[in-house]
């Protein structure tokens, strides 16, 4: 490190930190010497996962390269699962023995999926971290090129609205392949998509039945095994494959920091986006959970507009500046892709299940892609 500069942590290549690493590179602040923890070389955008899932993207098109951002930020890239935080001694252990000191960190991990990590999932794939989104592609190409005299059983755990999409992309997966299908989703509520108003739940739940999509509601899910989902009360559901896309829940290292975490185990926050133990510890996007705004949904869309508020307050800790606070939007779109050249969007009481709400979600995503891959190609300027 440079004699009096500040060593920022930034673990995780969420969306918020290849912001920070734009802003980098962009104002080249001198005080920063900026180090990045990443997982993957490559960050998946969520937004655009379920269309890679059903063949509307590339790897290329829902990815960042998180090492060229990090270069061209001058940042230091280490690629690895970070395991531990240690707020006493400033440091974040890695999965395979390495250590990094800090005299900041910011957290942007993400969440992962409850339940995942128990026995009733054990046969299911997860779509989190995001980039395993590509080994369930991998398994969905294989069943969609399976025998056509049967039906590919396809059993999404979850009826949010990660699960409403990637269950209507497996479906538009095995459509485009010719091979028959039944894709159920199941979930322990009796509404699909929790949170949504009834008006948009039932927009939701007509466009399913018209795509074929069963719903399993009222049902738990007790275990996941090699050819069934079984349900508690004894039931169950034949199955080839098993996505587990349940509600959010905050990684281990998280909780076992010693630092005060919610009980889906994300660290509570400030608005300032800091620990409210410990304001060198910034949690940022999911993995963070403001304690005056304990509600808000976990979503990309609040990530994103998180961003400036982090960077202005890391450079305000350094600086002695003043902290500014987030303010999470009271509302905000969502489209959901449904795979068939439509997509279901919300705005405000506004609903629609349309061809123009899925231009409108391909244009906003890829405008947002665009921005980042531009970053991580080489020779690109530096605005
Ligand atoms: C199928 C699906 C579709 C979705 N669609 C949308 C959508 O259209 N719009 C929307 O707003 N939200 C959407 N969401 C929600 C969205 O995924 C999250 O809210 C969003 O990704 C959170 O962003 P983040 O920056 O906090 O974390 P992420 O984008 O998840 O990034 C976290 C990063 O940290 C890395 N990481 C994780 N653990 C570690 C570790 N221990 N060490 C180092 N690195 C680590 C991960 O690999 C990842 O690169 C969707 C979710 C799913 C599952």
């Amino acid at each position: 490190m440079s004699p009096g500069r500040t060593r920022l942590l930034l673990v995780g290549a969420g969306h918020v930190h290849l912001e920070i690493l734009r802003r980098i590179i962009v104002e080249r602040p001198r005080e920063l010497d900026a180090t990045i923890v990443s997982l993957e070389e490559r960050h998946f955008y969520s937004g655009m996962t379920p269309g890679y899932l059903a063949g509307q993207y590339s790897v290329d098109d829902i990815s960042s390269n998180v090492p060229a951002i990090a270069r061209r930020a001058g940042a230091e890239c280490v690629i690895g699962c970070a395991v531990r935080l240690d707020p006493a001694a400033r440091t974040v252990a890695l999965q395979d023995g390495r250590t990094i000191p800090y005299d900041l960190v910011s957290l942007n991990i993400g969440s992962l999926l409850a339940g995942s990590d128990g026995p009733a999932s054990r046969h299911a794939e997860r779509i989190k971290p995001l980039h395993r989104a590509a080994q369930l592609k991998d398994r969905l190409e294989v069943l969609a090129v399976g025998s056509r005299d049967r039906a590919a059983r396809i059993v999404v755990i979850g009826a949010g609205a990660g699960g409403v999409e990637v269950a209507c992309a497996s479906a538009a997966m095995m459509d485009r392949a010719g091979r028959p299908r039944e894709v159920t989703i199941v979930d322990r509520g009796d509404r699909i998509l929790t949170g949504y108003g009834k008006r948009f739940q039932s927009l939701a739940e007509r466009a399913l039945e018209q795509l074929g999509i069963r719903r399993r509601l009222g049902g738990r899910v007790a275990a996941v095994e090699a050819s069934r989902v079984a349900l508690e009360g004894g039931d169950s559901l034949p199955s080839d494959l098993a996505i587990w896309l349940t509600g959010p829940q905050g990684a281990g290292l998280l909780a076992a920091s010693g630092l005060p975490v919610e009980p889906r185990g994300f660290l509570w926050t400030e608005d300032t986006l800091q620990s409210v133990a410990d304001p060198r510890v910034f949690a940022v996007g999911d993995c963070g959970t403001l304690k005056h705004h304990p509600t808000i949904a976990k979503s990309g869309v609040y990530a994103v507009r998180e961003a400036p508020v982090l960077w202005h307050n890391l450079l305000a800790t350094v600086r002695c500046g003043r902290l500014a606070a987030y303010r999470p939007q009271r509302d905000f779109l969502s489209i959901l892709n449904t795979a068939d050249g439509r997509a279901l969007l919300r705005y405000k009481g506004f609903n629609s299940w349309s061809r123009w709400a899925w231009r409108l979600k391909d244009r906003i995503d890829r405008g947002f892609m665009r921005k980042y891959r531009r970053l991580g190609e080489q020779g690109a300027g530096d605005r």
